[in-house]
C-alpha cells in the first residue's frame, strides 16, 4: 500500500504555515472523526490526516519528512525528534509484526480489518507401515472458535459493540514526553479496548466478551500413501477462525514416523539386511525374503559375497505425489558360524586344505595377496 503525501492529505501547500497545517487538521478531523463520519473508509481517512498532521505541526519532524519522505519508516513515531539515526529499526519492528501477526503492534494497522487466523500445528506420530500405505484417521485438536452465543462479537445478545471512545476505533493511544532530546510520540496499543477499537458495554456471558471460546475439535486426516518423517499435510481452514470475518486459518499436520524393527527407508527405497550362511553364499541358494508387501523369492547366485545388494523392484514405498512405488533393496550379510560341531570342524578343515591347491589359478585380489605374502 503506498502512501499519500502528508501536504496532500491535509490539502496544503509545501510552503505552508504552521496556522494553515492547524486549520486544515481541525476541519478534516472534525470531517473523519469516528463519533461524527460513520460512512466507510472515514476511520482510515482519520488516521492518515491525524499521522500527516504529527508530522507537518512539529518543525523538525517536517524537515526530515521534506528531505527524506515516507522512505525512513520510522518517520514521525518514536526516535529522537525525527532523527534518521534510528530509523531503520521501527521498519524491522513492522515487518516483524506483520509477519508473524502480532497482536496490534503495527501501528498502520486498522483494527476493523478483516484478518486471517492463526494457523495450528499438530504434531502426529505414525507406525511405519502406516506412513507406507496410508490411513484415515481423526485427530482431536483444542483450538478457539467463535462463540455461537454472540456469533463472535463479544456483546451481550441484542446489543453490538461500539467503536472504542478512547481511541476512537484506531485500537491505538498515543503518548507525548518531553526529553532533553525533543518531543517523543509513542503510539501504543489502546489498553481500553486492547486495541480492538470496539468497546463491549454488555458483554456475552458465554465468552466473557472475547467471542471466542475454546473447543477440542474431532478432526478427520487423510494421511497420504508415502508420507515421510518431517513432512506436513495443510488441512484447510481448520486453524482458527478469522478476526472481522477473515477467514480462518489452516492446520499443518507434522509427521513423525517410527523406525521398524527390519526396514530402513530412503526416500521411497527400503532397505532391508538378510542374513545367510557361507554355504548358502557359496552354493547359491533360493531365500524367501520380508518386504512391505509380503514375503517374495529371491535367488542368490553361488558365490554372493557378503553384503551384496539385491533390488527388488516396486517392492519400495509409493510416492508420496503419486510418482510411482520404490524399491527394496536386499543386502546379503554372510555369518559366519561360532558354534561348530566336531563334524562341521572336520569337513571345513578338509575344505581349507582342498582351497589351498587352487590358489596358483585364483586371479581374485585376496588370491593375489596371499601369493605375494608367501613369496611365490
Ligand atoms: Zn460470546
Ligand atoms: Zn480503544
Amino acid at each position: 500500500m503506498s502512501k499519500r503525501d502528508y501536504y496532500e492529505v491535509l490539502g496544503v501547500s509545501k510552503g505552508a504555515t504552521q496556522d494553515e497545517i492547524k486549520k486544515a487538521y481541525r476541519k478534516l478531523s472534525k470531517k473523519y472523526h469516528p463519533d461524527i463520519n460513520k460512512e466507510s473508509g472515514a476511520e482510515e481517512k482519520f488516521i492518515e490526516v491525524k499521522e500527516a498532521y504529527e508530522v507537518l505541526s512539529d518543525e523538525q519532524k517536517r524537515a526530515h519528512y521534506d528531505q527524506f519522505g515516507h522512505t525512513d519508516p520510522n518517520q514521525g513515531y518514536g526516535g529522537f525528534g525525527g532523527g534518521g539515526d534510528f530509523g531503520g529499526f521501527g521498519g524491522f519492528e513492522d515487518i516483524f509484526s506483520t509477519f508473524f501477526g502480532g497482536g496490534g503492534g503495527g501501528r498502520r494497522r486498522d483494527p476493523n480489518a478483516p484478518r486471517q487466523g492463526a494457523d495450528l500445528q499438530y504434531t502426529m506420530t505414525l507406525k511405519f507401515e502406516d506412513a507406507v500405505f496410508g490411513k484415515e484417521t481423526e485427530i482431536e485438536i483444542p483450538r478457539e472458535e467463535n462463540c455461537e452465543t454472540c456469533n463472535g462479537t463479544g456483546a451481550k445478545k441484542g446489543t453490538e459493540p461500539q467503536t472504542c471512545s478512547h481511541c476512537h476505533g484506531s485500537g491505538q493511544l498515543n503518548t507525548e514526553q518531553n526529553t532533553p532530546f525533543g518531543r517523543i510520540v509513542n503510539r501504543r496499543v489502546c489498553h481500553y479496548c486492547n486495541g480492538t477499537g470496539k468497546e463491549i458495554k454488555h458483554k456475552c456471558s458465554t465468552c466473557g466478551g472475547t467471542g471466542r471460546v475454546k473447543k477440542r475439535r474431532k478432526i478427520a486426516v487423510k494421511i497420504p500413501a508415502g508420507i515421510d518423517d518431517g513432512q506436513q499435510l495443510r488441512v484447510n481452514g481448520q486453524g482458527e477462525p478469522g478476526i472481522n470475518g477473515g477467514p480462518s486459518g489452516d492446520l499443518y499436520v507434522v509427521f513423525h514416523i517410527q523406525p521398524h524393527e527390519f526396514f530402513e527407508r530412503d526416500g521411497d527405497d527400503v532397505y532391508c539386511e538378510v542374513p545367510i550362511t557361507f554355504a548358502q553364499a557359496a552354493l547359491g541358494d533360493e531365500l524367501e525374503v520380508p518386504t512391505l508387501h509380503g514375503k517374495v523369492k529371491l535367488k542368490v547366485p553361488a558365490g554372493t559375497q557378503t553384503s551384496t545388494k539385491f533390488r527388488l523392484r516396486g517392492k519400495g514405498i509409493p510416492n508420496v505425489r503419486g510418482r510411482g512405488t520404490g524399491d527394496q533393496h536386499i543386502i546379503v550379510k554372510v555369518i559366519t558360524p561360532t558354534k561348530l560341531t566336531e563334524k562341521q570342524k572336520q569337513l571345513l578343515q578338509e575344505f581349507a586344505e582342498t582351497s589351498g591347491s587352487n590358489d596358483k589359478e585364483d586371479d581374485s585380489f585376496f588370491g593375489k595377496m596371499k601369493r605375494a605374502f608367501k613369496g611365490e
